[in-house]
């Protein structure tokens, strides 16, 4: 069959070549995806959503039973006793930072145990300027790098623990800009279990990206709380805008009292129009990471059998839906982004270039072009103007059509190495 696109040869061969070797994966990740979807649909059959559900309210948003069944439908499927699932939260830094201040008292300390958190979070923690950082509210907040070999450093975290009172650990899922794996729910819960053996401490995962990559959620794993955002995994890519946190009860009305008023928490917040979106993106979300999951799997066999250094490796187990590339140059960093670009959806004449981004310290290039403005579940990738040169995919609604992104991008970074 002729290609619609300028592929180059030696790249379609190799395309075909990855896909023969990911079969199995592939296999695996489909079983995955539809254990995640019947457990959502079981959620939705258990809160007996109804038509009703899907309309949203204005104004107070007072009684507003969609944005109450969403709660519970997230709750449901995540194994928590509540959430705070809300169109408002304007980004997932957002609603970290609702989260942190919402359980968090001044004079209380956080230990992250996954050493310092995703470049956004940075300025929430402590910043130079008074911009009501926890560090202006007197929270502490200490950090414990990761082993060498990128695994929880239990004898730091332990002598931390024993030293000085602890009232929250954090643990940051994926991996962020960081060149390591994410962690597993198994390897969340193994930590979290050795912690609370000796200290009452409750533990919060950023379970960005993480969202139906297994078939549990860290919630399953003695986890309190878990927060992550809708314009990636659990948004399903219907959901125009948003954020979620899910763990224990009473946290989860901290949460939602600091989101919107003290004593008013969960009873106001008009849902407007959004109720139907964030229902039919959750109930869509197992199936659109499925495709995020192989779109990352084949760009690494891909990128792999061109010789180039990708993490997790194509054999790796993931989970989250990031697919590390390093290009090891900055101009294949471009080309990669640039090629990229040529098969997203939306934009696709676009040349992006790196700039300047609010909240990350180097210049960043990105490549994106969906239908949600910033969207990560949607196929694009970014990359800061730095060592090792390393492009972070992520995202992909549709395998077919992200497949011809991703060989567009290899396309135009071999054409970069003649
Ligand atoms: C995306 C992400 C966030 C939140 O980022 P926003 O761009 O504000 O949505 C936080 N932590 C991790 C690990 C992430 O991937």
């Amino acid at each position: 069959m002729k290609s619609f696109f300028d592929i180059d040869e030696k790249i379609l061969n190799l395309s075909e070549i990855a896909e023969n070797e990911i079969k199995d994966q592939f296999e695996e990740i489909e079983k995955i995806g539809s254990y995640n979807s019947e457990k959502v649909l079981s959620a939705f059959v258990q809160n007996q959503v109804c038509e009703r559900h899907l309309h949203g309210t204005t104004g107070y948003g007072y009684n507003d039973e969609g944005r109450e069944i969403i709660d519970k439908v997230y709750a449901t499927a995540f194994k928590a006793q509540d959430a705070l699932v809300r169109h408002s939260f304007a980004s997932g830094t957002h609603t970290l930072t609702v989260a942190l201040f919402g359980v968090l008292r001044p004079g209380q300390t956080v230990l992250c145990i996954t050493g310092t958190p995703y470049d956004t979070l940075r300025s929430v923690i402590k910043s130079n300027e008074d911009v009501g950082s926890l560090y202006d509210f007197n929270i502490g907040f200490d950090t414990v790098d990761l082993t060498d070999d990128n695994k929880f450093d239990e004898n730091k975290i332990f002598e931390k623990l024993s030293k000085k009172q602890y009232d929250l650990i954090y643990i940051q899922r994926s991996s962020g800009y960081e060149n390591r794996l994410a962690f597993s729910c198994e390897q969340i819960g193994d930590i979290t279990k050795k912690i609370k053996s000796k200290y009452k401490i409750d533990v919060m995962v950023d379970n960005c990206y993480g969202e139906f990559v297994q078939t549990q959620e860290p919630t399953s794993f003695g986890v309190d709380l878990i927060v992550g955002s809708l314009i990636k995994n659990p948004g399903g890519v219907v959901a125009k805008s948003g954020g979620y946190i899910a763990g224990r009860q009473d946290l989860v009305e901290k949460c939602a009292y600091r989101h919107t008023a003290p004593l008013v928490g969960k009873e106001v917040g008009a849902t407007i129009d959004e109720n139907r979106n964030l229902l039919l993106g959750f109930y869509l979300a197992p199936k659109i990471t499925q495709e995020a999951h192989k779109v990352a799997i084949f760009t690494a066999s891909l990128f792999e059998l061109m010789g180039y250094e990708v993490s997790p490796l194509s054999t790796e187990k993931r989970y989250d839906i990031i697919q590390r590339v390093n290009l090891k140059s900055p101009i294949k960093l471009e080309k990669f982004c640039q090629g990229l670009q040529k098969g997203l959806p939306v934009d696709s004449y676009v040349v992006p270039y790196p700039w300047d981004m609010p909240g990350y310290d180097n210049k960043v290039i990105m490549a994106a072009g969906g239908f949600t403005s910033g969207s990560s579940i949607e196929l694009s990738a970014d990359g800061p103007m730095r060592e090792p040169f390393t492009a972070f995919l992520q995202g992909g609604i549709d395998y077919s059509t992200s497949k011809i992104a991703v060989m567009l991008a290899a396309t135009e970074v071999i054409r970069n190495e003649r």
